[in-house]
């Protein structure tokens, strides 16, 4: 099964992208992940990629859409995948598409986590991501166990430097204008299903289990 996790930065889509991987033995691939860890391996990429992130601006296509494409290449990816933060833009999901037609496969569903701005800057403000492992907390909703320690790995929990209240909406004005017209794309392709992403985790991924199931 190969899905897409739509929504806005802050919606919900790593939290939810992490459980359905579980839940179905499929891998979750997040861009961003992918980004924050060449930016902490201090790879060219990372460095190209960080003067992007810091403004809260996407990364060029050029550089998103190899890594991606490179990693759904890869041998687990063969019985499907979460991607989560890609595509952010049209041109994404147009190279995704004619990749995955080349190889006669296409995307079963885009999952889109809905959740109004006002509850997106609240939330962004209360996350605490782990920059070893890419779990991610919220300070009051999905606390970890021991305050700034990642229970996953034992690492520090940080407020990561696009989360900062500036920066988010900078994030919001991007994804309005740039990835919020892709719920018309997969609209018309029939495969766009949305799920309330206000209410607790465990509801929103049971909406989802029972569009997946
Ligand atoms: P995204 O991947 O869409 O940017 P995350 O999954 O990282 O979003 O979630 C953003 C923040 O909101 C995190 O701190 C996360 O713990 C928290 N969160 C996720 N789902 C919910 C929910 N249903 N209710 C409350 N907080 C949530
Ligand atoms: P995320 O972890 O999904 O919130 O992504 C963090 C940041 O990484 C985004 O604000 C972008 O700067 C960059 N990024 C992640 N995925 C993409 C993508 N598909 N296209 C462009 N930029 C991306």
């Amino acid at each position: 099964m190969k899905i897409i996790m739509l929504g806005a930065p802050g919606a919900g889509k790593g939290t939810q992208a992490k459980m359905i991987a579980e839940k179905y033995s499929i891998p979750h691939i997040s861009t961003g992940d992918i980004f924050r860890s060449n930016i902490k391996n201090g790879t060219q990429l990372g460095m190209e990629a960080k003067k992007y992130m810091d403004q809260g601006l996407l990364v060029p296509d050029e550089l998103t859409v190899k890594i991606l494409l490179d990693r759904v290449a890869k041998e687990d990816c063969a019985g499907g995948y979460v991607l989560d933060g890609f595509p952010r833009t049209i041109p994404q999901a147009q190279v995704l598409d004619n990749a995955l037609k080349e190889i006669d496969d296409k995307i079963d569903f885009a999952i889109n986590v809905d959740v109004p701005d006002e509850n997106i800057v609240r939330r962004m403000g209360g996350r605490r991501a782990c920059l070893s492992c890419g779990a991610t907390y919220h300070i009051e909703h999905i606390p970890p166990k021991k305050e700034g320690v990642c229970d996953a790995c034992g690492k520090e929990l940080v407020l990561r430097d696009d989360d900062k209240p500036e920066t988010v909406k900078n994030r919001l004005d991007v994804y309005h204008q740039q990835t919020q017209p892709l719920i018309d794309f997969y609209e018309k392709k029939g495969i766009l299903r949305t799920v309330d992403g206000t209410v607790d985790m465990k509801d929103v991924f049971a909406a989802i289990t029972g569009i997946l199931d």
